[in-house]
């Protein structure tokens, strides 16, 4: 039987114009809390799940290693994801698999660590499951995107040997599927979890980044290809018709899961 427990890794402050783009201040507000100046509290969201052999976990959170030329975001109670997990009965060690929707560094940062200075493999028996063209991405970044992606947090990861690249729709395993999307950026993963009783856990990443971004036309003005993110929205909905889905939103800090019947 399939297990989860979301891991809330911390927070950073982000623009609300920004994260709803075309929506007006006074339609966004009433849907997510902003200070005077519009400036929103995110959150990053993982979620570790697992069953009698597996130990997955999707994103990693920022990680607490060299914040310092990205103080412009106000990381803040941060946590150890590796306390996180031991929290929930496991080692790192134990973590089978690292899934990751994108490589953008609030989603990926924990899967490296310094010590000594030194840069270190957080999960050094996970497979880390990116996409072919997120990857490509990461290694030649677009003009728009070169800022989100740190060469720190998954080179180390890829000299060890520990990247899977997935080229289209993937079942990692029964009942758990990955599947991509364009939009915020190119091949995110989102990831399909049956739960049993027709229940869905859905970890949409950044094409659905807070509950407020649930509507399709609610897209965030970081997103690179804006109406790719209208498609995969309209998309996960339809596959997901009829039945009950539990979603788990990365951003959100007020609501990180929902059940919504699509
Ligand atoms: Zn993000």
């Amino acid at each position: 039987m399939v297990q989860y427990r979301i891991l809330k890794t911390g927070f950073f402050e982000a623009d609300g114009g920004a994260m709803f783009g075309a929506i007006p201040k006074r339609a966004w507000k009433r849907m997510y809390e902003a200070d005077n100046e519009g400036i929103c509290l995110l959150a990053m969201n993982c979620l570790l799940v697992w069953n009698e052999k597996r130990v997955v976990l999707l994103d990693t959170g920022i990680g607490v290693k060299n914040l310092g030329k990205l103080s412009y975001y106000h990381f803040q109670h941060l946590e150890e994801l590796t306390d996180l997990i031991r929290l929930q009965g496991f080692e790192p060690e134990q973590v089978t698999d690292v899934v990751l929707s994108h490589l953008h560094f609030d989603h990926c940062g924990a899967c490296t660590y310094t010590r000594d200075e030194k840069l270190n493999i957080t999960f050094p028996e996970a497979r880390h499951w990116v996409s072919k063209t997120q990857w490509d991405n990461y290694m030649n970044p677009n003009e728009l995107e070169i800022h989100s992606f740190r060469q720190q947090d998954m080179i180390p990861v890829w000299k060890a040997g520990l990247v899977e690249r997935i080229d289209g729709d993937y079942e990692l395993f029964e009942g758990f599927n990955l599947s991509l999307f364009d939009g915020h950026t190119k091949g995110q993963i989102v990831s399909f979890i049956e739960l049993g009783n027709k229940e869905i856990l859905l970890f949409p990443g950044d094409v659905i980044p807070t509950k407020a971004n649930f509507s399709d036309s609610w897209i965030s003005a970081y997103d690179i290809e804006p109406l790719e993110s209208l498609a995969a929205k309209k998309t996960i909905k339809e596959w997901t018709g009829g039945k009950y889905v539990k979603y788990i939103f990365y951003h959100d800090a007020y609501e990180p899961e929902a059940i919504l019947l699509q």
